[in-house]
C-alpha cells in the first residue's frame, strides 16, 4: 500500500508513527512545505522571554529519523493538486522548481492552518508580523532585537502569551483586543478580568474594545496603528487573529464544513474512502454540546493524527471527542480552562449557570498557600457539568484535566461534589477545591438531587 501524506508538523508526524508501527509493510511518502518538521508555535512566547535558548530546541522531530526508517521525506515540496478520482498527487520541489507526479492509495490530509490576515488597511507593511511558523518565530525573535514599542493584535492564547514573552524581554508591549475582553473563547468576564490585571501589573498595555483600522508607516522606524479608539504608535506589530484551515486541494473533492474544514468520521476518514484528514484542517467532535467544532489545537492535532495513522488501512478506533482544554502559564499564574464557558454554553442554548469558588488551595497553617479561583459552568436542567476556568499562583492545569474527564464522563455538580479526590494538607483541604466548587453549584441550585 502506498500512502502519502501532506503536511508533517503535529499531525502528520502522529500519522507516521503509527503507519509505521502498525503497518511496517507500507509505502510512506509524506510532503513537507518547510525545510524543519514538528515546530511547536508555543516555542515563539518560550523563547522571546528567554526560557528556551534556542529554537531549534523546540523541534522534537528530525525528517532523517524517519528516513532510517524508510520513510521518503520530500522536503521543501509544496503540493499544488490533488486529483482523489485519479489518486494522483502533483507537487512542486521548491530547491529546484521541477514538478514531482506521484500516485497514492490511501491519502492523510494533515495541512494544518494558516493564519487569517484580517483585512487591515497596511496590514503588509514589513513592521507587521505573524506568528506560527517556524521562520516567522526565527524573523519576530530578529526584529525584537532592533525594537522597543511591540504592539500585539489579538488577544487570544497566542496574543496573551506573546505579551508575556516581550514584556520579559524587556519591550514596551501594546496588546489590542477587539471585544470587551481578552481570551472570550476560552473565558468568562471575571477570569479574563483577572487574566487582564496581572498582565497590566506586570506592564502591558491592554485596550479592549478597540479594533484596528489602519497600519502605515510613520518613519523608516515607526509604524503608526490607527484604532477606533486612537491612534499610537510602534516599532512593530504582531498579528494573532485566528486561523483557517487549509483545505484548498479538495475543494470540491471531498465535503467540507462551510469555513473549509474537512468533515470527517470518528476514524477520521472523510467523504473519499482513501482520503483521511487530521489536525487544524479538520474539525473536532466537540463533547460538550455533541456537535462538530472547529477548534485548532496541538493537541487535537496530534490525537486525531494518530487516530488517522492507526485507521488509514484497517478503521479500527474511534475518536472519543474533545473538551478541548487548554492552559497557559502567564509569569507565575497558571489559567487552565476546559469545555464550554458560560456565554458559549448559553450560545449553545443550554440553561447554564457557572459558580464561583475562591479559597486557598490547602490550610493556611502550612508555611505557603495561594488563592485559587474556580468558574465551574454547569446545566441547570441536567446538572451535568459543562465547562470550567481556574486561576492560581498554584499549578492547577492537571485540575483542568481532571474537570475534562468529568465533562468526558458527563458528570453532574452532585457527583463532582462528592468525587473521589485524595487529601493532605501538602495538596489541598479535606474537600478537594473541584468537590468545594461543585458544592457552590449544588448550594446555587437549591441543594442536592435525591439519589432514591
Ligand atoms: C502562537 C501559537 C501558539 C500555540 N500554542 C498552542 C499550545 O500551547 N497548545 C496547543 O494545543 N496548541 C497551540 N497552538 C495551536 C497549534 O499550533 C496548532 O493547532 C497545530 O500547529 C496544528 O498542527 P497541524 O499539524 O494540524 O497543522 P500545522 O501546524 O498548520 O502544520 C501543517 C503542515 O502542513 C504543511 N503543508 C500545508 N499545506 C501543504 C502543501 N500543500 N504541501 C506541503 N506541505 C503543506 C505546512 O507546511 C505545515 O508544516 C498554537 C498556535 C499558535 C499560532
Amino acid at each position: 500500500m502506498k500512502i502519502a501524506i501532506i503536511g508533517c508538523t503535529h499531525a502528520g508526524i502522529a500519522a507516521i508513527k503509527q503507519i509505521l508501527k502498525y503497518y511496517p509493510e507500507s509505502e510512506i511518502t509524506v510532503y513537507e512545505r518547510h525545510a524543519e518538521i514538528s515546530y511547536l508555535s508555543c516555542g515563539t512566547y518560550l523563547h522571546l522571554g528567554g526560557s528556551v535558548k534556542n529554537l531549534d530546541d523546540v523541534l522534537y522531530a528530525d525528517p532523517e529519523d524517519f528516513i532510517k526508517q524508510g520513510v521518503t521525506m520530500k522536503m521543501e515540496h509544496d503540493v499544488i493538486r490533488i486529483d482523489a478520482d485519479e489518486h494522483t498527487i502533483l507537487a512542486q520541489d521548491l530547491k529546484t522548481k521541477e514538478l514531482v507526479h506521484d500516485t497514492y492509495d490511501k491519502l492523510i490530509m494533515a495541512t494544518g492552518s494558516i493564519t487569517a490576515i484580517p483585512a487591515i488597511t497596511g496590514v503588509e507593511n514589513t513592521k507587521v508580523m505573524l506568528c506560527k511558523t517556524c521562520d516567522q518565530a526565527h524573523e519576530l525573535y530578529a526584529a525584537a532585537q532592533k525594537c522597543h514599542q511591540v504592539t500585539i493584535i489579538g488577544g487570544g492564547y497566542a496574543g496573551v502569551e506573546l505579551a508575556e514573552g516581550y514584556i520579559k524581554s524587556g519591550h514596551q508591549v501594546t496588546l489590542i483586543q477587539r471585544g470587551p475582553q481578552i481570551l472570550d473563547e476560552y473565558t468568562d468576564p471575571v477570569i479574563a478580568k483577572q487574566i487582564q490585571n496581572l498582565l497590566v501589573k506586570k506592564g502591558v498595555k491592554v485596550l479592549v474594545n478597540t479594533t484596528v483600522t489602519k497600519l502605515s508607516d510613520l518613519s523608516d522606524e515607526k509604524l503608526e496603528i490607527t484604532t477606533t479608539n486612537g491612534t499610537y504608535n510602534s516599532d512593530m506589530a504582531v498579528i494573532c487573529p485566528g486561523v483557517i484551515p487549509q483545505s484548498d486541494l479538495l475543494n470540491g473533492q471531498i465535503n467540507l464544513a462551510k469555513n473549509g474544514a474537512i468533515i470527517t468520521d470518528p476514524y477520521m476518514g472523510t467523504s473519499d474512502p482513501d482520503i483521511f484528514a487530521a489536525g487544524d484542517n479538520t474539525e473536532v467532535h466537540y463533547n460538550p454540546t455533541l456537535s462538530s467544532a472547529y477548534i485548532p489545537l496541538a493537541s487535537h492535532a496530534v490525537r486525531q493524527g494518530t487516530l488517522a495513522g492507526i485507521n488509514v488501512l484497517d478503521k479500527r478506533l474511534k475518536s472519543i471527542g474533545t473538551q478541548a482544554t487548554t492552559g497557559m502559564l502567564l509569569f507565575d499564574t497558571t489559567v487552565a480552562c476546559t469545555g464550554l464557558t458560560l456565554a458559549k454554553a448559553k450560545a449553545a442554548h443550554f440553561e447554564a449557570g457557572s459558580a464561583f469558588y475562591q479559597g486557598n488551595y490547602r490550610p493556611d497553617f502550612m508555611p505557603t498557600t495561594a488563592k485559587i479561583t474556580i468558574e465551574l459552568v454547569y446545566d441547570k436542567n441536567s446538572r451535568k457539568i459543562l465547562g470550567a476556568q481556574l486561576i492560581s499562583d498554584h499549578e492547577v492545569s492537571q485540575s483542568a484535566n481532571t474537570l475534562s474527564v468529568v465533562i468526558q464522563n458527563e458528570n453532574t455538580i452532585d457527583e463532582l461534589a462528592f468525587m473521589d479526590m485524595l487529601f493532605s494538607p501538602n495538596f489541598d483541604e479535606p474537600f478537594n477545591y473541584l468537590n468545594l466548587a461543585a458544592q457552590v453549584a449544588v448550594d446555587q441550585e437549591g441543594g442536592y438531587w435525591r439519589s432514591n
